[in-house]
Parts: structure tokens; sequence; C-alpha cells
């Protein structure tokens, strides 16, 4: 067994992928988490494609699990309303009825966070909650860090550190220090409602481009027992150049809306509007060191046009563990060695998020937007092509062939 002393800070889906895998790998190390699970975390809460795809990876009974569990439902698709008001319904699958389970999933974080949190205890992981880190520094080939357990601070040695805190990451600060930009970071609200009417009977998640908040947009996601995650998610760039006040364009949406608040008109908020922030996947930032890696929204991976963060959290924490074991295995805890997770981060995530970036800065065209869910409305290819940006993950296959751009132009 290894006596590499390894530290995972936070137990979010990245932290906790980071520690699951490594357990796979009989990998000792330590997860610390300064809540007390379970733990509510502001977010859309919907869990996509990737998200199953990653957790099949470790284990394809948590998948069945999730599916069987009553705190969950499945979506199987999702709606773009486009600032004209079009609707365009986009399966997650080609071939529905060949699915085992639903391609995606909503539950509120509390549940899904808990579910791994749970699974992560194992001989290998040494999980401690209610523990907050406070700092940390170099000290030789090693990282001192100090964290707080109860009322008692203290220190302890690591040869290797892995920062997953979320957006406010203490080891991304200490260890690779970025200064935010706010055209690659966005504002986010959620509220919970129950009772809003007229939502797709397949669960279909529902993204509203709305023209004064574009390219962000206003969500509705189903969720089990009748409530309804609501929320607004908007560059934060574009929040000041446009002087938006988030909260008050959330409520003037529910309220006066021509197509949504109609909806709202027997539903009740049963939460406070909450926020938090997305730092997105197109930022450049340090995500690995001497003696540390970033993994999820600490390495800012957040999908730029979805802000779907939850699967590149967990598949960034399935990768730090491949790096992790070469490096348990070599002894090597240096930059140079732990660079090829950058590597392996470029290779898996680097082109869906530059495609993504592309997308989000065609969606401020409000004309550009509206012309092309027009098209798709009446083009099988193109809504296809959407489909399998969310089935294959990788749609450059079918972009090289010739027959696509034929069908494309002649409406098929
Ligand atoms: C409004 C909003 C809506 C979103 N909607 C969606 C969505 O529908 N689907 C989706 O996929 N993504 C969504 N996201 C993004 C998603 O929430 C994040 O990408 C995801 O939570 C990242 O996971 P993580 O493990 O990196 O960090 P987190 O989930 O933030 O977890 C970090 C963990 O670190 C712990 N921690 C923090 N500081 C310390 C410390 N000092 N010491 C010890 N522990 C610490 C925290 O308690 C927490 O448990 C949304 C985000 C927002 C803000």
């Amino acid at each position: 067994m290894s006596s590499a002393k390894i530290l995972i800070v936070g137990a979010g889906p990245a932290g906790l992928s980071t520690s699951l895998f490594l357990s796979k790998a009989k990998i000792p190390h330590t997860v610390i988490d300064k809540a007390i699970f379970p733990r509510d975390k502001i977010c859309g809460d919907a869990l996509s494609g990737k998200v199953v795809h990653i957790l099949n990876k470790y284990d394809k009974s948590l998948v069945e699990e999730i599916a069987s569990d009553k705190n969950y439902i499945g979506s199987y698709g999702v709606s773009f309303f486009a600032p004209n008001g079009k609707r365009l319904d986009v399966p997650f699958s080609t071939n529905p009825s060949k699915l085992k389970q639903a391609p995606g999933f909503i539950a509120t974080r509390e549940v899904f966070d808990n579910f791994l949190f749970q699974k992560a205890h194992s001989p290998f992981a040494d999980v401690r909650q209610n523990t907050s880190i406070l700092n940390l520094r170099r000290s030789e080939n090693q990282i001192l860090v100090s964290y707080q357990t109860d009322n008692s601070i203290r220190e302890e040695l690591f040869d290797l550190v892995i920062g997953a805190e979320g957006d406010r990451s203490i080891t991304a600060k200490a260890l690779a220090p970025f200064e935010k930009n706010n055209d690659h970071y966005c504002a986010g609200l959620r509220v919970y409602y129950e009772g809003i009417e007229n939502c797709h009977a397949e669960n279909f998640i529902e993204l509203h481009f709305i023209k004064d908040i574009l390219p962000g947009y206003f969500w509705i996601f189903p969720m089990s027992g009748n409530r309804m995650n609501v929320g607004i998610g908007m560059l934060s760039s574009e929040v000041s150049a446009r002087k938006v006040n988030l909260k008050k364009e959330l409520e003037q949406i529910i309220t006066t809306h021509p197509v949504i608040s109609p909806r709202f008109k027997n539903a009740k908020a049963v939460t406070d509007v909450q926020g938090w922030g997305l730092p997105l996947g197109s930022a450049k930032r340090i995500i690995s060191g001497d003696n540390f890696l970033l993994v999820g929204d600490a390495a800012s991976l957040i999908d730029p046009f979805t802000g779907e963060g939850i699967g590149n959290a967990l598949a960034s924490g399935r990768l730090a563990a491949e790096v992790i074991e070469g490096a348990v295995k070599t002894n090597r805890f240096d930059a140079a060695f732990l660079s090829e997770y950058d590597k392996k981060i470029e290779a898996s995530l680097g082109s869906e998020i530059r495609l993504s970036h592309t997308i989000q800065k065609l969606a401020k065209k409000e004309w550009l937007f509206n012309l092309v869910v027009n098209k798709a409305i009446k083009n099988t290819t193109l809504r296809e092509t959407i489909t399998c940006m969310f089935e294959d993950l990788d749609i450059r296959e079918r972009l090289r062939k010739p027959s696509f751009y034929f069908k494309l132009l002649f409406n098929r």
C-alpha cells in the first residue's frame, strides 16, 4: 500500500469523484469538507448524460440506484425557447425506445451529493466532515495544510493536495492565484417553486433565452414532488455592462413574461432566491503544479453555454485520479509529472468547452438565435445534431460527413 499522503479538500462532485476513483485504484487518501452532510449547494440540480456516463465508468449500480430512487426524476430532453418565443424540443437520445433508463436526472444537491458522500466511505478513504481548510503553504517537497475541526486547529503535511472546494477554493487561491475575469464567469440565482403549470410530460428541462439576459437564460427544471427548480444565469460582464439587477429580472420574468408568467399563476415560491457564481471553462487558469491539482469549479470547468458543471466536476475527478495513480507508483508529485493532468483535461474537455464558448458568443445575437431555432424546428438533421451534443459528447464525426451538410441545406 502507498505511503503517500493525499488530501482532497471539498466533498462536492469533483472531490468525491476523485475519492471514488482513488479508492477503486486502492490508493489511500483523506477527504475533508467544511459542511455536515446532507448539505445544499445552490444549483439547477440537473444531472446530465455526462454525469450518468462518469458514474457508469465507476460502477453501473450507482445509476441503477439513482433511477430507482423517488427523490430523482428522469429527464428525457431539453426545450429551448428562443427570444422570439418559438419552442424547440430536443430529446437527449436519438433512439429513446432503446433506453433502459432516463438519459438525465434531476434531484436536489442535498440528495445527490449525499449519495456520493456515503459511497465515498471506503477502506481507502478517511472522509471527514465539519472540517474546514484554513490555509496552505509549501514546505520543501510537501504542502503544509492548516485546518479546523470542531474547535481545534491542526497542521499536517501532505505530498499532494487536490483542491475541490468549488468556486471559492482556498487551495486555488493559495497555490495558483488567479484574477477573476467577468467574461468567463456567470452569476446564477435559484429558487424552488411548487405548482408551475404546463411542464413537459417527459420532464424536459426548459431553457428560456430571453432578449434582456442573452447569452444567459431563465430556467425551469422539473423535480420530484411537484417541485421545480427555477433560476436565471447571466454572464457577469453582461450583468455589469447592462447594469442588470438579476433578482429583479427573475421576478419580472415570473410576473410579466407573456409565455412564462401565466404558468406561475397558481405557483408559490417555497424558498428564498439564492445566488452563487459559475466559473466557466473558457477561462484559462493553472490547474496543476508542484504537489497540487485542481478539480471541478476550483479549476473553472463549467460549460460556458449550458452552465453545466457537475459532469465536468466528475470527469475532472476521474482524470485526476488516473494521474494520481501514476504519481503514487513513481513517487512523483512535482509539477512536470502532474502536468499530465492538464493534457488529459484538454484531450477530454478542451474541444467541447471551446465549442460551447463559441455558441455562447453567438447566442448574444438575438436574430441568430431565432434563426437557428426556426431552422431546427423544420430540420430533422439539425435537431438530431443538437441531440448528439447531449448524447455522444462528440459530434465531430457527424460534422465531417458531407451528407450532413446536404441534409442540413435541404431541410431533411
Ligand atoms: C445557480 C447555479 C445553477 C447551476 N446549475 C447546474 C445544473 O443544473 N447542472 C450542472 O451540472 N451544474 C450546474 N451548476 C454548476 C454546479 O453547481 C457546479 O459546477 C458543481 O457544483 C461543481 O462541483 P464541485 O465539486 O467542483 O464544487 P461544489 O459542488 O461547490 O463543492 C465544493 C465543496 O467544497 C466544500 N468546501 C468549500 N470550502 C471549503 C473549505 N474551506 N474547507 C473544506 N471544504 C470546503 C463545500 O462545502 C462543498 O461541499 C450550477 C451552478 C449555479 C451557481
